[in-house]
């Protein structure tokens, strides 16, 4: 009953300039529930001309937006921030719909989102520039930072409403007006959004929605338009590639949130249980459908058979489920493709030597789930120490030194976020500043948080999001030189 309603009280068409509109030819793609396979709805499915038409009502909300005192931007994303709050089981359940990610993760992902309107909220009033005297005297040197400009801005499925707010947060509070294009098969948060910043008191054309089952067609016009001044990009690291190329003719400010292939260090040293924990957290959030997620984890040979007991206890003990359902912990992947690249890297590894210690077979049956699953003895060769699992497969591998452990860690071309665990301050210092990630967990497996630059290094992405430093991406600085003699 609750699912019919929140579903349909989704406008499912493009929102372009303030307005709900179809796309061009009336063209419709279904949404998915990846627990049952079944069909949720259809949304408008935009088309290139659609694209054109959400960058003109971008281009032409700009000087307004711009113009909008600081305070006005700050107090719509406050308004916002309380309404995600206050629709948050409703929202929740769209996600979890839409998604298939546990309930409560569903839940918790909406303050998350929530968190990145209050704290770019309280950067917007904060905008700074500066007045110097030019170091051989006379000019005086004026700073002022002013919006990029229209940003575009495209999402992944994972994390469905956080990725936005992630990007809109500071766009907003910046200034700039932006296009979001949301992944084809989570587009219901995103348009859920778009009703409560429009009920925020966002004017019309500030922000705009296309979905979109044609991405390449309708976005790269965009982006070699000129009028774009920015992309932000979170996704693979393939297509963050692809995009950059595109970026290079327009010379477009661009920030990308790539892949990841996270290493996680276990010394003997550590805690075993939060170690464990530690693990369990940054492997299982989201079903291992992370950037973050744990993709290696490498423990010093002393503890490994211990703490590849307690971490497949504990891993067997989750619930697999419908993510509605109470008690469910393990929802589904998102779609027929994940699970079998899950099901083909777990066989690989397999094939290359590995064990399994617990899961390491699907169910079958409807919806895309895959038990969690704990590997040992995984060999440095096997296909998936060098690519994202996303899934719920954690793979131990032992290591001796911990110089051994820091080259293993750094060999991989990503470089999002590692995590390590030791009770010995100087190597947890040390190893922090060896290992090549924009991020590190030190004896805690999330690292996420509004208020902390996220971002990686190598070919995990360029630019921060969050942190005070989340909003300089949407500025230009400029400089104005003034004669004073
Ligand atoms: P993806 O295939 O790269 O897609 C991401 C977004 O890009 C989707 O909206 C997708 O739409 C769009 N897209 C694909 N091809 C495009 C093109 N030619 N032009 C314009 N847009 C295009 O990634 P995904 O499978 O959705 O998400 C998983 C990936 O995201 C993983 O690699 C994960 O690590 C990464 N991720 C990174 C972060 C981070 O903060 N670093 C956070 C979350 C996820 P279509 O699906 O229609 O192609």
């Amino acid at each position: 009953m609750d699912e019919a309603r929140v579903v349909s009280a989704v406008r499912k068409r493009l929102f372009i300039g303030g307005e709900w509109v179809d796309a061009a030819g009336g063209r419709t793609a279904d949404v998915v529930d990846p627990a049952t396979g079944a069909t949720l709805c259809a949304v408008a499915d935009a088309a290139p001309a659609d694209g054109r038409a959400a960058l003109a009502a971008a281009v032409a909300a700009q000087p307004g937006f711009a113009a909008m005192a600081p305070r006005e931007r700050a107090d719509i994303l406050t308004r916002a921030f309380t309404l995600l709050h206050e629709r948050v089981d409703d929202l929740a359940l769209l996600m979890t719909l839409e998604m298939g990610k546990p309930l409560a993760e569903a839940r918790g992902e909406i303050a998350y989102a929530a968190e990145f309107f209050r704290h770019f909220a309280a950067e917007a009033v904060r905008i700074d520039g500066g007045y110097q005297t030019a170091p051989a005297g006379g000019a005086r040197f004026l700073l002022t930072r002013q919006p990029v400009g229209p940003c575009l801005l495209i999402t992944p499925w994972n994390f469905p409403m956080a990725m936005g707010t992630r990007k809109l947060g500071p766009a907003i509070a910046a200034g700039c007006t932006s296009i979001i294009k949301p992944a084809p098969q989570t587009p219901l948060s995103m348009l859920a959004l778009m009703d409560i910043l429009a009920e925020a008191g966002l004017p019309a054309g500030a922000v705009n929605c296309i979905t979109t089952t044609e991405a390449g067609p309708v976005v790269e016009p965009l982006v070699r338009s000129g009028q774009i001044r920015k992309l932000s990009f979170t996704g693979s690291t393939n297509v963050g590639r692809m995009l950059l190329e595109q970026c290079a003719e327009k010379i477009l400010r661009t920030s990308l949130e790539l892949g990841g292939n996270a290493p996680l260090l276990v010394f003997d040293d550590a805690d075993l249980d939060e170690a464990v924990e530690g693990a369990l957290a940054a492997k299982m959030r989201n079903m291992g459908e992370a950037c973050t997620a744990a993709n290696r984890i490498y423990v010093q040979a002393p503890v490994i058979d211990e703490f590849g007991r307690r971490l497949a206890e504990r891993m067997a003990g989750l619930t697999m489920g419908r993510g509605t359902e109470d008690g469910v912990t393990v929802g589904p992947l998102i779609d027929e493709a994940a699970l079998r690249k899950v099901q083909t890297l777990v066989a690989d590894a397999v094939e290359r030597g590995a064990s399994v210690l617990t899961g390491g077979a699907a169910p079958g049956g409807p919806g895309y789930f895959y038990p969690p699953t704990v590997l040992t003895g995984v060999p440095r060769d096997a296909d998936m120490c060098d690519q994202e699992i996303f899934g719920p497969v954690a793979p131990l591998t032992a290591f001796d030194t911990e110089a051994e452990a820091i080259a293993a860690a750094n060999d991989t071309e990503y470089g999002l976020v590692s995590y390590v665990f030791t009770n010995d301050l100087r190597r947890a210092l040390r190893v922090a500043e060896a290992l090549e990630t924009g991020m590190v967990g030190l004896n805690q497996g999330v690292v996420s948080n509004p208020a902390a630059p996220f971002g990686g290094v190598k070919a995990s992405g360029l630019g921060r999001e969050g942190g005070s430093v989340g909003i300089d991406e949407f500025l230009e600085t400029k400089y104005i030189g003034i004669k004073m003699d």
